[in-house]
């Protein structure tokens, strides 16, 4: 039997504001336990909650972003529940009036393909505050920092088809919000999590499958792995003649597997009902046109930009508009060096290892996009050829320049372009080499293309790297096939 996987993504979204969805105290991440949570915060009564009017217009931002609908009207509900990190005793989110609408997000594939993804709504909602169990005497402490910080929550239709396709969404989403600038997206301090829906059904089947619910999993690769497990449990479930409960489950990444944390009959209910302290939402229209005039082009907007106007491959255009960094890093390079394609290999190529290699992001590269742009300017005009530029490259990095015409002064990479001079050192390569010609002229005319390599290099040690590889080619073949 053939399967297939069905999966729909809820991602929660921290949102940058300074300040809290309902409360003037501080979002900043990491400050001493309960530091930086106010009366709202801490759930005393009498405090009434005000709505963060920032938390509204990002919110809004990103529907215009997905094309979304955005309701004129949309309503605060509490979401009541008992927790020690909630002590309310309800969370305050959006159930049956959300900001935004439905829409759609764009991924890209692997293979450069793209596929459409619907967006049911995404509502806005207060995150709730932590329980600490270490360090406490065997007692667990309670930080309410994080309660009240502001929170997208964008829920996906089950239009996702596998594990790559979930985390291509994920990092779709990640792209929108950062080059909006609506959150960090750092996934890692929790700015960006997830929850992942997985269900299978035989090929073919219209009807989806009973799902499983995987809680708050924060990494892409963590994504693609519960979705690996959770598809195969469910699979191997199936054929051997049970059935998939409905459950929310979670992912333990050091054992590489999903456990059950709750099924349907121990789910909360919530009872939900409208927030009696905060007011509707109205939106007028001017206030949506203000937003969707300042809105920064986005990241599919400029993956086409860089295809059709700058020519790149699909490949490349996605690669490098993936961040708003790296997009603005390999435009201001491009404006520099005034070569689109030339850039793009240098940001991708030379560029990006180094920063793989060093774990750096390109916000903090050693090498600015300007020198990057005047280093590909001369690689462009022949001042130097490709190896000599990898060496400025280096010397760049390692802080020994700031600019590139100075290290190409100072190392003396100038390439030697001048035919005589050119001639002279092959000239006494082939006298030093007496074995290596004989050999070169008793070979066959097809074999001899092969031998001509040992030349170059010694021609090329000969100039420190500098003579023009093409003309030391050309200069060479000519010289040794006249000697034969
Ligand atoms: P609930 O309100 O119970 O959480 P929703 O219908 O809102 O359920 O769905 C929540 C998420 O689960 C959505 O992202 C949706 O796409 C996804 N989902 C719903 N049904 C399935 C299914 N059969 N398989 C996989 N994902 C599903
Ligand atoms: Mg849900």
């Amino acid at each position: 039997m053939q399967w297939e996987t069905v999966i729909g993504l809820e991602v929660h979204v921290q949102l940058a504001t300074r300040s809290k969805i309902f409360s003037g105290a501080s979002t900043a991440f990491g400050a001493e336990p309960n530091t930086q949570a106010c009366a709202v915060d801490l759930g005393l009564p009498g405090v009434l909650p005000v709505l963060n009017e920032a938390a509204v217009a990002m919110a809004v931002q990103f529907g215009l972003a997905i094309h979304a609908e955005i309701p004129e009207v949309s309503v605060f509900d509490r979401k009541n529940y008992f927790y020690p990190d909630l002590p309310k005793g309800y969370q305050t989110s959006q159930m049956y009036h959300p900001i935004v609408g439905a829409g759609e997000v764009e991924i890209t594939l692997d293979d450069g393909s793209t596929k459409r993804i619907r967006v049911h709504h995404a509502h806005l909602e207060e995150d709730a505050g932590k329980s600490l169990h270490e360090d406490f005497h065997g007692m667990t402490g309670v930080d309410l920092n994080r309660a009240g910080t502001p929170l997208l929550e964008i829920v996906s239709e089950p239009d996702l088809r596998s594990a790559k396709e979930a985390a291509a969404y994920l990092k779709a989403i990640h792209s929108i919000v950062t080059y909006l600038g609506i959150s960090d997206g750092n996934m890692a301090e929790g700015s960006m999590r997830c929850d992942v829906n997985v269900s299978v059904r035989p090929q073919g089947q219209e009807a989806y499958g009973t799902r499983a619910e995987i809680k708050n999993v924060n990494s892409f690769r963590f994504v693609e792995r519960a979705i690996a497990f959770e598809m195969e449990r469910q699979i191997e479930l199936i054929e051997e003649g049970g059935k998939v409960v409905q459950e929310t489950r979670l992912f333990d990444p050091d054992r590489d597997e999903t456990r059950s944390m709750r099924t349907k009959e121990e789910a909360n209910d919530y009872r939900y009902f409208p927030c009696p302290d905060l007011l509707p939402v109205v939106l007028d229209q001017a206030y949506l046109d203000h937003l969707r005039g300042n809105l920064p082009e986005l990241p599919a907007e400029k993956r086409v930009r860089f295809e059709t106007e700058l020519g790149l491959s699909a490949y490349d255009a996605s690669v490098l508009s993936a961040t708003r960094e790296m997009a603005d890093f390999f435009e201001e390079a491009k404006n520099v060096c005034g070569d689109a394609k030339q850039a793009a290999n240098w940001v991708q190529g030379e560029l990006s290892g180094a920063l793989n290699r060093e774990g750096l992001p390109i916000a903090d590269s050693p090498v600015s996009a300007r020198q990057l742009g005047e280093l590909v300017a001369r690689v462009m005009d022949d001042t130097i050829n490709g190896k000599a530029a990898k060496q400025v490259f280096q010397a760049l990095w390692n802080g020994q320049g700031t600019k590139a015409d100075d290290i190409i002064e100072a190392q003396g990479l100038k390439q030697v372009t001048d035919s005589g001079a050119i001639e002279a050192m092959i000239d006494q390569v082939i006298a030093d080499s007496p074995g290596q010609v004989a050999q070169y002229r008793d070979a066959e005319p097809d074999k001899r293309g092969k031998m001509i390599g040992y030349f170059v290099g010694q021609v090329m040690k000969a100039s420190r790297g500098t003579a023009n590889p093409q003309q030391v080619n050309q200069l060479l073949k000519e010289k040794l096939d006249a000697l034969c």
